[in-house]
């Protein structure tokens, strides 16, 4: 195990104006990060909450927040997780703000679903908003190809968006179902519409799909008509939105290189959502959940450099001593949205729904919930 992540983590959101931060809501009690009885306090109030309660933690988490998890799983794993448990009328999720809302679109209406920190967001789910995605869809009008189109999004995005491709019969998909997805879009339609992850969407389709570089174009929402012309539009197979994680856009082939020249025999393995260029030299490319078992699956003694969030690259080396693990770039590189959940604000959460009181709850308004639900269950439909 070589990773050396240096000093402590900085706890986001703490000592800074409460005011300069999107989304955060923690009226006055969060407790100090220096408490050390936080560990004994999320205990007793987990105790205290029994079966009422369901702890979600995404693998991208914090050790201190993972260790309360009632399960752990990537963002799908954990909304069925949620689904999965009725009898809870709280569900904690230790994550992302887009996978919140997808768990209570995935719940029942009974259930609270709360988010310990909700300055937890997600850059590339941010990255397509819904106006711009109408105003894309407009633009595909003009140029007389929407009805050829299938809108697919990743999982990575919010419940706005999740309804507009539900709206337009199109599905949602993940990381290991990317493939899946587009398979059952283009027996639809001649042409794809990716939200919002270009990489996984340009990695899918020419790494799995057989499909050419040129036979995508990448749609910018930030200039006039994406920055395309209507010739491109109408040429394309596959029109990528210009979004990406900043996490893994980070890895780059100088990455990839450099890891080789000082590990001779170094396995790399990366998650799709890393740059294309990143995937083509890489030796594995998949979800974190097929990380996870590569590497629980990988003979004693191999080597290994992983393309995905830091806090998960650094829990699997710690987990297989056996193995030399390490991150692909040598720049320590959290997910800082995921950072934001941490045992304060674990604590607060917990000890708020400990005394009857609903704090952060992530709720879908039911037109969204119904269309979004739509673009999920097709998911699940996938052949
Ligand atoms: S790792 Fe990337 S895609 Fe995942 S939550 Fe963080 S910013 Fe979003």
């Amino acid at each position: 195990m070589t990773i050396d992540i240096g000093s402590p983590l900085l706890l986001l959101g703490r000592g800074a104006d409460p005011a300069s931060e999107r989304g955060v809501n923690c009226p006055g009690d969060l407790p100090p990060a220096s408490d050390p009885a936080l560990v004994e306090r999320a205990r007793a109030a987990k105790a205290a909450l029994g079966d009422r309660l369901f702890v979600l933690g995404h693998h991208y988490q914090r050790d201190e927040v993972i260790q309360f998890a009632d399960v752990t799983g990537d963002s799908f794993k954990l909304a069925q997780e949620a689904a999965a448990r009725p009898q809870a009328p709280y569900i904690v999720f230790c994550g992302v703000h887009f996978m919140a809302e997808s768990a209570d679109i995935l719940t029942s209406p009974d259930q609270r679903v709360v988010l310990p920190d909700l300055a937890a967001g997600c850059s590339m789910a941010d990255m397509a908003t819904y106006d711009q995605v109408e105003e894309c869809w407009e633009a595909l009008e003009d140029a007389g190809i929407a009805d050829d189109v299938v809108p697919i999004t990743y999982m990575n995005s919010s419940a706005d968006i999740k309804a507009f491709v539900g709206r337009h019969g199109g599905t949602v998909c993940t990381s290991s179902n990317a493939r899946r997805a587009l398979e059952w879009a283009f027996s639809k339609g001649s042409k794809v519409l990716f939200l919002p992850d270009q990489h996984l969407g340009r990695n899918t389709a020419v790494l799995e799909m057989g499909l050419s570089l040129d036979d995508c174009v990448v749609y910018n929402p930030h200039r006039p008509d994406g920055g395309l012309a209507t010739d491109e539009l109408r040429d394309a197979t596959m029109i990528l939105w210009r979004g990406h994680c900043s996490v893994h856009g980070r890895f780059s082939k100088e990455s990839v290189d450099d890891v080789r020249s000082r590990i001779p025999g170094v396995n790399v393995l990366v998650h799709p959502e890393c740059r294309h260029e990143v995937v083509q030299e890489a030796d594995h490319i998949g979800s974190t959940e097929y990380i996870i078992r590569m590497l629980d699956e990988a003979p004693a003694g191999s080597a290994w450099a992983i393309g995905t969030e830091l806090n998960l690259v650094k829990r699997l080396a710690d987990r297989h001593l056996d193995k030399t693990i390490v991150f692909l770039d040598k720049t320590v590189c959290f997910c800082s949205t995921m950072n934001r959940i941490d045992l304060p604000h674990l604590v607060w959460s917990l000890e708020s729904l400990a005394r009857g009181e609903v704090v952060n709850q992530i709720t879908v308004d039911a037109e969204t919930a119904h269309y979004a639900r739509a673009a999920l269950d097709q998911m699940l439909a996938l052949p």
